[in-house]
């Protein structure tokens, strides 16, 4: 599913011709409900620059959904261990810093 700012990248997102609701499963703790999405994340060519956008742009207090393959509690996981993530303008990275 792609996220919640604009960019180029999402033209190219596997999620965009699929289910919606894919990306939104009743339960994140079952991973049977998560994986279908996974899969669709997992083959995507622009994964990390939606990894980058939803990291940057989600509210913390209001996550939902899978983006770049991550539920919301790994998101969430990510920002405490002090992920950091820097847009680049051809290559997006996504860096960990764990202090
Ligand atoms: S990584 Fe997943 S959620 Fe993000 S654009 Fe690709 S398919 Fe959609």
């Amino acid at each position: 599913m792609s996220s919640v700012s604009s960019g180029e990248w999402h033209r190219n997102a596997a999620c965009a011709t699929s289910d919606p609701e894919t990306f939104f499963p009743l339960s994140y703790c079952h991973e049977d409900q998560v994986r279908p999405a996974r899969r669709i994340c997992g083959r995507c060519p622009v994964r990390t620059a939606c990894l980058v956008d939803v990291m940057a742009t989600e509210n913390p207090a209001r996550r939902w959904g899978i983006y770049g393959g991550t539920t919301p509690a790994e998101r969430a996981a990510l920002r405490r261990a002090g992920l950091t993530v820097t847009p680049a303008p051809t290559a997006p990275s996504v860096g960990g810093d764990a202090a």
